[in-house]
């Protein structure tokens, strides 16, 4: 790419931002992230960072000027943020999307539209919706707030009718969807990147374990999941984006019954923390198809060389047993052959915080696993 250089930028300075921005410059490109935090992990690594807040018309209006097309990094950027940048420039993906996939009761719809198993829900949005959903058998059920809610905040287990009166309560009387709690066996995702010429690509079926609500291991190699439920996800996932008319690299989430059956969780319309593993055990990564999509180049069918389990690292590593600061001891870690350690930048260890992601590769799925698991010994983490 020589000539002047072009610039991609991103609405959110997160580590997704930051990654998409390290697979940005890779390929020569220059980027530009709005984010108002200065220390922001995208941020403090982009040739531009404007630290405006996601509606301040200057600082969108200075991220159009520069940028050839933008994305997002994180799916509260507001949809008329990205309205407003697409009047200028493409939007990758576009605010439409971005807007169901904001809000759990109109990305359930869009589920049921797509002929997608979700779990049994309701909406409640007043007191009489809330009165109506009990007679609906989704108790005991999640109540999950319909916007803002992620690494499973904004969400409270519900037993009976009272439980669900309180729980509304403490969650202000938001506009929610309540979630019958279903018996899981497993739960895994896809991510796949689709062109702006419907072009569709996908990584392998990923399985993702969750501990409190959030994220802790992904593992992905062959026979790591029963036979069919894999092709199964990506055809789903594959419907929903194209449902959305979707540009860019889009997540789905899935729960496995206990009884075998797939249903879909939600998306995420931006790479995904259960895609971390492709940075190290697969040809491409979920950045360089971000980048791809965005740029309008070619997207090729990404090839996973090998087999990979990723540990989330969360704050709670870096504070010992009387939560005072350490340093994780990464040399032990790093001295187990087939380890990548990515950290964020982060300044700050907070618990339940992601901090960064160990990727563990190898020659074959035991030695992974072993190398995996003496890792999470070393670094505080429960086995899996
Ligand atoms: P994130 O955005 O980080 O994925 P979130 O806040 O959007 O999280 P969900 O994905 O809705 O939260 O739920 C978090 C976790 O809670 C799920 O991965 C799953 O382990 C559990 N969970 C959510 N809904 C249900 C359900 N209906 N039945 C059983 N378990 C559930
Ligand atoms: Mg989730």
């Amino acid at each position: 790419m020589a000539g002047q250089p072009i610039t991609l930028g991103v609405m959110g300075g997160g580590q997704l931002g930051r990654m998409f921005v390290h697979a940005a410059q890779a390929m020569g490109y220059f980027t530009a992230v709005l984010d108002p935090d200065p220390q922001s992990p995208a941020g403090r690594v982009s040739h531009t960072h404007i630290q405006t807040d996601y509606l301040d018309p200057a600082g969108l209006q200075q991220l159009a000027q520069c940028c050839a097309a933008i994305t997002t990094e994180f799916e509260n950027v507001p949809a008329p943020a990205l309205r407003q940048l697409a009047l200028s420039r493409p939007v990758a993906p576009g605010a439409d999307a971005v807007a169901i996939a904001q809000d759990r009761a109109q990305e359930k719809a869009h589920f049921v539209r797509c002929g997608v198993p979700c779990a049994p829900y309701a909406v409640i949005d007043n007191a009489a919706q809330l009165e109506q959903a009990l007679s609906q058998n989704l108790l005991p059920g999640i109540l999950k707030t319909a916007r803002l809610g992620y690494d499973g905040k904004g969400q409270m287990r519900v037993a009976d009718a009272p439980a669900l009166r309180t729980a509304w309560a403490a969650l202000k009387q938001a506009p929610c969807v309540l979630e019958k709690m279903l018996p899981l066996a497993l739960e895994c995702s896809v991510i796949l990147a689709r062109g702006a010429d419907g072009t569709v690509v996908n990584f392998p079926v990923q399985r993702n374990l969750h501990r409190d609500g959030i994220l802790a291991v992904t593992q992905v190699y062959e026979g790591h999941l029963p036979a069919g439920l894999a092709a199964q996800a990506i055809d789903c996932a594959r419907s929903i984006a194209q449902g959305l008319n979707y540009v860019g690299v889009m997540c789905t989430e899935f729960f496995v019954l206990q009884d075998g059956s797939l249903i879909v969780n939600e998306i995420a319309p931006r790479p995904h923390n259960s895609g971390h593993y492709s940075l190290d055990a697969c040809d491409q990564s979920q950045f360089d198809l971000q980048v791809r999509s965005l740029a309008g180049l070619p997207l090729t069918m990404p090839r996973q060389h090998s087999p990979a389990i990723m540990l989330n690292l969360l704050g709670d590593i870096w504070l010992d047993a009387h939560n005072a600061p350490r340093t994780p001891d990464w040399p032990a870690v790093l001295a187990l052959p087939g380890t990548h350690l990515h950290l964020y930048g982060k300044t700050q260890a907070r618990k339940a915080r992601k901090m960064g992601h160990l990727n563990v590769t190898g020659v074959s799925i035991s030695q992974v696993r072993q190398t995996a698991l003496k890792a999470a010994l070393i670094l505080g983490i429960e086995a899996f």
